[in-house]
């Protein structure tokens, strides 16, 4: 499963930066654009964390709605899929701002 190592890796940071201190709560951002199901990463979340720092911690999960831009007409808008076309012009030449990004935002120690 994609999202296993992808908590997996969220763990090591986590650990890396608790400092050896006892872990009471995650922020993760996730944009809609990632690919990653939050549902996927709260099901692996136990697992991962047992033993470690995150061990019973809480985790918090922030779906961030991406924003993308048009470089036809330079429109800015937010994109459900890859695929949406601008609102504007009905164009496809769109890039993407942000949303397809999965970070640690917060770490809440004990
Ligand atoms: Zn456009």
């Amino acid at each position: 499963m994609h999202e296993l190592s992808i908590m997996q890796n969220v763990v090591k940071i986590c650990e890396d930066n608790a400092q050896g201190k006892q872990v009471k709560s995650v922020t993760l951002e996730v944009g809609e654009l990632s690919g990653i199901i939050p549902d996927a990463l709260e099901f692996c979340f136990e697992s991962c964390t047992k033993g470690t720092l995150l061990d019973g911690a809480q985790l918090i999960i922030n779906i961030i709605s991406p924003k993308v831009r048009c470089n036809g007409c330079g429109a800015i808008f937010s994109a459900k899929a890859y695929y949406d076309s601008c609102p504007e012009c009905k164009g496809f030449d769109i890039e993407i701002l942000f949303g397809e990004e999965l970070r640690v935002k917060e770490l809440e120690v004990l």
